[in-house]
């Protein structure tokens, strides 16, 4: 039986983080205890094509999963999805097994796979 994932794609993470405090609520974690944690890089002034640094600014945003994910084993276990997974609202964290995964990490940069020993 294949192991069980969750696909980052963080290209297109927002940073709303919604999936933090989907997994903090879902686990009652303590304050400052992660699942899931959202790491801000940034912000840095855009350049323009000459180098010059406009008044535009970006940033990046790295869903980073720790030991304490057991990948929502007591939601799985009833057919739905990670809390994490289930309220990320821009579709960047998809679960399943890590076989299909794979195939979708192939298929796209800019994407990491999580895989928990209980997954
Ligand atoms: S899969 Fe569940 S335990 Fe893991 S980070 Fe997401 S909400 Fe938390
Ligand atoms: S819920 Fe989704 S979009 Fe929001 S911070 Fe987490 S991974 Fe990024």
């Amino acid at each position: 039986m294949s192991r069980n994932g969750i696909l980052v794609d963080y290209q297109y993470c927002t940073g709303c983080y919604s999936c933090e405090i989907a997994c903090q609520s879902e686990h009652d974690l303590y304050l400052g205890q992660w699942g899931v944690k959202v790491i801000e890089n940034g912000p840095w002034p855009i350049k323009d094509k000459d180098g010059n640094e406009t008044d535009q600014y970006v940033y990046d945003f790295l869903p980073s999963f720790t030991k304490v994910c057991d990948l929502c084993a007591d939601r799985t276990a009833k057919g739905k999805l990670p809390s994490c997974v289930h309220h990320c609202q821009a579709s960047c964290l998809k679960y399943g097994p890590v076989s299909e995964l794979v195939a979708d990490l192939e298929a796209k940069p800019w994407q990491y796979l999580i895989v928990p020993p209980r997954g």
